[in-house]
């Protein structure tokens, strides 16, 4: 386990608010307790409840949700997720977030995102990379596009770039809103759209315009594909040819046949899958048909808080259980830099950090 940790990780897959620490969640309902807005003994047992179906998974991010909804409280969350994932040796993170609006504190998408790269720009524990290739400002907000935020001497560095998600509650106009958000924040790290939520909710048709839109101004997107069995959505899925999908734990071979002819990397969830009984047994995952195969795919974590999990978790659960030595789990991590909506400058410095990391793994 501590080789896992030491190893070099890039995440692909991990959603903001699913990887606040419990700590943090148990404090802040604490605090709403004691003012009266929930009822603490009723959720204490529900954050640290072990083993969740998927929709108690959606029940609590309600919760989650009710807990850290106000600009400084999304600014601490974002914080503590980089460092956490900073502290794990992930080199790489691409943190992805619904951008919400809530009227009651005054929040639009615009702020909410002001808030999450007012939070990267908080870590002060390792040395973040934030993209800022241009100089414009965010049109809601005074921030200033960050470069490499800290001492450049001898500390640990994080490369951290956002997707903004799309829920699957969100009218057209709405997804349409966050991407051209996404747009607008270009300079500000994000880069790419993901459509996550309650895969059970929303038609694909409500989604589609707002993808094609994004893919139409060169923002790649991820797609929450086969969480549930509903092929004809996973047909319109892969028919817009996703730069990557995550977790796809319905699709059938001819499905599959697809994906690998597109070649379309795809974000493994392990733990989630199992916690939330995707599959009856880990040795059942797709995972080692999709490794033999050769196709791309990157270990995630999709909710580390919410699952209890980290990626070196994630890193060791593989190794043990599809028995990969240590230079398979190498090339595995160092793969998953194809992946990534990062430029090719940022590659180009992963592949660097992968071969100084070689001598010293291997
Ligand atoms: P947020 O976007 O609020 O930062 O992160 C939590 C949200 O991510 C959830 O409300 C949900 O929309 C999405 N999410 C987290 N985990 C999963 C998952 O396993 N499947 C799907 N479909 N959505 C998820």
């Amino acid at each position: 386990m501590e080789w896992c940790r030491e190893l070099p990780k890039i995440e692909l897959h991990a959603h903001l608010n699913g990887s606040v620490r419990d700590s943090t969640l148990l404090e802040l309902a604490k605090d709403l307790g004691e003012k009266g807005v929930i009822a603490f003994a009723d959720v204490v047992h529900v954050i640290m409840k072990n083993g969740r179906s998927l929709p108690e998974c959606f029940k609590l991010f309600d919760l989650y949700h009710l807990l850290t909804t106000d600009h400084q409280t999304v600014t601490r969350i974002t914080k503590e997720v980089i460092e956490d994932f900073a502290a794990e040796n992930v080199v790489y993170l691409e943190l992805r977030t619904t951008p919400k609006k809530n009227e009651a504190k005054g929040m639009t998408k615009c702020s909410y995102m002001k808030a999450v790269i007012d939070g990267i720009r908080a870590v002060d524990t390792v040395d973040v990379d934030f993209d800022t290739s241009g100089t414009s400002d965010v049109n809601c907000s005074e921030a200033t596009p960050l470069n490499c935020i800290g001492s450049p001497i001898n500390r640990k560095k994080i490369y951290v770039r956002l997707l903004l998600s799309i829920d699957r509650r969100e009218t057209t106009a709405a997804a349409m809103e966050t991407v051209n958000l996404a747009i607008d924040l270009k300079n500000f790290g994000v880069v790419g759209i993901d459509l996550s939520g309650n895969p059970v909710i929303g038609e694909w048709q409500t989604f589609l315009p707002a993808l094609k839109h994004a893919k139409e101004l060169g923002l790649p997107i991820t797609l929450h594909c086969g969480e549930v069995p509903n092929h004809k959505e996973i047909q319109a899925m892969l028919d817009i040819c996703p730069q990557r999908i995550g977790h796809a734990c319905f699709l059938v071979e001819e499905e599959w046949k697809r994906v690998k002819f597109l070649k379309i990397p795809v974000e493994i969830c392990l733990t989630s899958n199992i916690r939330t009984e995707r599959f009856s047994s880990i040795y059942d995952h797709f995972f080692a048909d999709l490794y033999k195969a050769n196709h791309q795919v990157a270990l995630c974590t999709d909710d580390s808080g919410l699952f209890s999990t980290t990626l070196s978790n994630e890193f060791y659960l593989a190794a043990s259980t599809f028995g990969l030595n240590k230079n398979e789990m190498f090339l595995l991590a160092r793969s998953a830099i194809q992946s990534t909506f990062a430029d090719e400058e940022v590659k180009h410095e992963l592949t660097k950090i992968f071969e100084d990391a070689e001598n010293r793994l291997i």
